[in-house]
């Protein structure tokens, strides 16, 4: 068998140490790939798939994409969960030569590229976090670590197995690594998070501990706080992997963090979903709760808005000294609008950093760096200055003062910087010619002589023309050749005939010549070159020690930054939108009035104007809402739930006033959904979701359930929709919105003392309803399903139809649903007396419906069913729709 070819030898031994990552093997100009690595890449991308050699008999696969365009082709295959191990040449072949090496230049693994170690801005979404996050346990506890390595955070927070699912949802993660062993509970969907399994090694917490303490340069880790043998095989295996995936290179990152959940409001994973705050259920991030209330200019601003979010407060103090500052903001609105402006220019200076601190950084972060302290300074001197004012009549903040400071802080830093940095920057500090001209005298000499001697190569370039009488004489350069005479093949003669003319190389139309002093003067020009450069790269390399120096310092600063800018934002939501400021209480209230949603008031035009509704609970903390459908019942209950989470965020809200007593657990149920991808009906997901509620929910939480029971049978349904209705105002005592279609469910104010009806406001106008979106005290008669179903556009044979049936079901059998008992009084296969219009099967479309189970059948098996039916009137032959059928 055919030995490899050193190449390809060097190429299986560092493919053998990285198994699960597309290797990109650098080969000059581009990263190649091989065997199935080049065949997945290939494929993914969308480029060529050639070959190269042949390994026992087979060809080898092999792809390659250039080095100079890599961070798109890196994105894409990221995004798609792959991990991607960059290989370098760590010589050159200079060095190789004086090694006295042969075979192909050395190379290794720089860096794993993965979903939760990213750094690029390219390949990072600028308004959002990036976790990465780490399972850990001891015994029975568990604790998840999360480090943001582009800009630095690093927390982690112990939780019982029932918190992993909420914590998980809040954070969000890119990545999660967990020990080998670990079996992954069910609800964990394999391809929403990028998952890995460890070396259970990695999670060790006595070698955590000892990582940890060597990581932050500490004899122990008791001064940055009390962390549990859980809490430390998380964060050690967390930072293990950093260190394997960065190849040693540790990103900066800021002291570990012990988080506990008391200081949150809890939002489990099915509440945050159905109430869309970070995305919608399709995905998107416009329509989401975070989309319409984010205003924020700068790219921290928006991840810290997106993570304060995620976690609202449970804690007033906290809350409100987040609310004060919005309200200085508003006070001295001039003021907010000069640093909005400001903001509008500032740079991402952690995300800087953090490169600076990997290694990764370029000229450019450099310049994020001084522009950005420069505008901190700036926007920090100009709050100053108003705050001494103090014109609006608020008392300065508490926390304003210590967060002007903090943006001051590192001001010294920018007067290095920046005069070193030319006007025009390139990416990468290899590229040379990014120190401004006069900063260095003996980078302007060496410059100076690189540049001379391109001055010299011309005027050689006129002299040998002169001297040969060759007037198209010219001097190029190659990648082959260097520097070289070019001369048509017809003049060869001429310089064949001097001496100082020593010949190169012959092609179809020209003849190449170099002379002595051709040859000096490139040697000279690329030694004033290279040693310009390698200059130019001392200088950046000091700067970026001064840079990282003040890192602590330069992260404050950015931090005081965004929170500048979220409280700027938040003043100019609350005054664009007509937001008020909340009122947090201790008590269990909840008292909004003229509450609106804040997603869906700015999507209406004036012509129909968001109705504003009161929600006061303080009288009863139950209420039963009844209406309509499209009536706004889930409107009016997602609102309620927003309008606490940004309280509670630190937000002013949609409201005129709004009172409310501290959530400590908000649950959401509102519309149903089939979760197949987990094997659960409507139905299965309803009695989860409600299940979780009954069992979590205290007095201080709020829980928003619409149309519970509505997946089964209607007994069913109602009997399981009462019971939980007891059970939340008996057992739960929790603050509670429930919107039903049972209309029996009213009658329970009766008994339960705390229950009040409230109804969504219909009027009835030529035959047809007009939805006034206002809630009143007292209940809904009806649904008017029939009513919605005909604005829907069904067909009028079955709006007809459904009319007669529910007619029938009014009168003649009230209360009584049993099918068997209708199927005997109730005329079911009479569709010819509703007089259609048009020839139909009414046998097949009867046959259809009496199949046909409403309760079982998701929205999108509804339409199907619809259309089928549709179909089938025009076209008797076609088969009956099932459920579950596909088109
Ligand atoms: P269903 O019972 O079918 O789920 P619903 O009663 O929950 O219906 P919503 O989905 O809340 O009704 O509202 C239907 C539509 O009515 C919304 O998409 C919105 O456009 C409009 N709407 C709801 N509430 C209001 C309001 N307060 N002001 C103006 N428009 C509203």
């Amino acid at each position: 068998m055919k030995a490899p070819t050193p190449m390809m030898a060097q190429y299986l031994r560092v493919k053998e140490s990285h198994p699960d990552s597309l290797l990109f093997y650098r080969m000059g100009d581009f990263y190649e790939m091989f065997f199935d690595d080049a065949e997945i890449a290939a494929k993914q991308l969308g480029i060529t798939l050639t070959k190269r050699g042949s390994k026992d008999g087979l060809d080898v696969p092999m792809c390659g994409v250039p080095v100079h365009s890599v961070d798109g082709y890196l994105a894409k295959l990221i995004r798609a969960g792959h991990r991607v191990a960059v290989c370098e040449q760590t010589e050159d072949p200079q060095e190789q030569k004086q090694r006295g090496g042969k075979g192909p230049l050395k190379r290794d693994v720089v860096r794993v590229l993965t979903p939760g170690t990213l750094t690029e801005d390219e390949l990072l979404p600028a308004r959002a976090h990036n976790y990465l996050v780490a399972l850990g346990r001891a015994e029975t506890q568990l604790a998840l670590a999360w480090a943001d390595m582009s800009t630095g955070d690093f927390l982690v927070q112990e939780m019982a197995d029932d918190g992993l699912e909420t914590l998980l949802a809040r954070l969000d993660p890119a990545e999660l690594i967990y020990p080998q062993g670990f079996d992954l509970p069910d609800w964990f969907q394999a391809g929403q998070i990028c998952a890995t399994e460890q070396a259970a090694s990695l999670f060790d917490s006595t070698r955590a501990r000892q990582a940890l303490e060597r990581f932050y340069q500490v004899a122990s880790l008791d001064g940055m706080g009390h962390f549990s043998r859980a809490m430390l095989s998380a964060s050690g295996a967390l930072l293990g992997y950093l260190e394997a995936t960065q190849v040693g290179n540790m990103p900066r990152l800021l002291p570990l963090t012990a988080v506990s959940d008391a200081g949150f409001m809890e939002i489990d994973p099915a509440t945050r979903r159905s109430l869309e705050l970070s995305r919608t259920l399709t995905g998107e991030r416009r329509g989401s709760l975070l989309h319409a209330v984010d205003r924020t200019l700068t790219a921290a601003g928006g991840r810290l808005l997106g993570e304060r979010l995620a976690a609202p407060l449970f804690d007033v103090a906290a809350i409100e000294s987040r609310l004060d500052l919005v309200s200085w903001f508003l006070a001295e609105a001039a003021c907010g609008d000069k640093v909005r402006s400001q903001l509008r220019i500032q740079p991402d200076i952690e995300r800087a950093l953090s490169r600076l601190s990997l290694g990764h950084g370029g000229p450019r972060d450099l310049a994020n760096i001084s522009n950005g302290l420069d505008g901190a300074g700036e926007i920090a001197a100009q709050i100053k200055v108003v705050a001494a004012k103090g014109m609006g009549g608020l008392a300065l903040p508490d926390g304003l003062p210590d967060c002007l400071d903090m943006m001051l802080c590192p001001r010294g830093l920018s007067d290095e910087v920046t005069p070193a940095l030319a006007d025009e920057l390139p990416l990468l500090a290899r590229d040379g010619g990014f120190i401004r001209q006069g900063y260095d005298l003996a980078l302007d000499d060496l410059r100076g002589l690189r540049d001379e001697s391109r001055r010299l190569i011309v005027a050689l370039q006129s002299r040998y023309a002169d001297e040969t009488g060759i007037a198209s004489l010219k001097i190029k350069h190659n990648n082959v050749l260097g520097y070289h005479i070019d001369v048509r093949s017809n003049h060869a003669g001429k310089l064949m005939d001097h001496e100082i003319f020593i010949h190169r190389q012959t092609t179809a139309q020209a003849m190449r010549f170099t002379t002595t002093e051709l040859a000096q003067m490139e040697r000279d020009m690329a030694s004033a070159a290279d040693r310009a450069l390698a200059l130019e790269l001392e200088i950046f390399d000091r700067l970026r020690s001064l840079v990282l120096q003040a890192a602590h310092d330069l992260g404050n600063a950015a931090r005081a930054l965004a929170e500048i800018d979220v409280a700027t934002a938040a003043a100019q939501l609350a005054i664009a939108n007509h937001y008020c400021r909340p009122q947090l209480v201790a008590e269990p209230v909840l008292n909004i009035t003229k509450g609106r949603h804040p997603v869906i008031e700015p999507m209406l035009d004036s012509q129909t104007p968001f109705i504003a509704n009161d929600c006061n609970l303080d009288d009863g903390r139950l209420w039963l809402l009844t209406g309509p459908n499209m009536a706004g019942k889930s409107t009016f209950l997602r609102q309620n739930a927003h309008i606490a989470i940004m309280a509670q965020v630190g937000l002013y809200v949609p409201a005129e006033t709004a009172v409310i007593g501290l959530v400590d657990r908000l649950f959401s149920r509102v519309g149903a959904a089939d979760d197949l991808a987990r094997g659960r009906s409507t139905f299965m997901v309803e009695m989860v979701e409600t299940a979780a509620i009954l069992n979590r929910a205290t007095n201080r939480s709020l829980v928003i359930l619409d149309e519970i029971g509505r997946g089964t049978a209607t007994y069913d349904g109602l009997a399981i929709a009462w019971s939980t209705l007891e059970y939340l105002h008996d057992a739960s005592a929790c603050r509670t919105l429930f919107a039903t279609h049972y209309h029996e469910l009213t009658h329970l104010k009766k008994t339960l003392g705390q229950l009040r009806c409230h109804a969504m406001q219909v009027r009835e106008w030529q035959g047809s309803i007009v939805f006034l979106h206002q809630v009143v005290a007292g209940s809904a008669d009806r649904s008017y399903g029939v009513h919605v179903a005909r604005l829907a556009g069904l067909p009028a044979a079955v709006l007809g139809r459904a009319e007669t049936i529910l007619g029938e079901l009014e009168t003649g059998q009230h209360g009584a649903v049993d099918t068997g008992m209708m199927a005997d009084n109730l005329p079911l296969f009479d569709y010819q007396s509703t007089a259609l219009a048009t020839p139909v099967a009414p046998d097949e479309i009867g046959a259809v419906l009496d199949d046909m189970q409403p309760d079982s059948l998701t929205p999108r098996e509804a339409l199907d069913m619809l259309y089928r039916l549709k179909a089938l009137r025009h076209d008797p032959a076609s088969p009956p729709p099932r459920p579950g059928d596909k088109e």
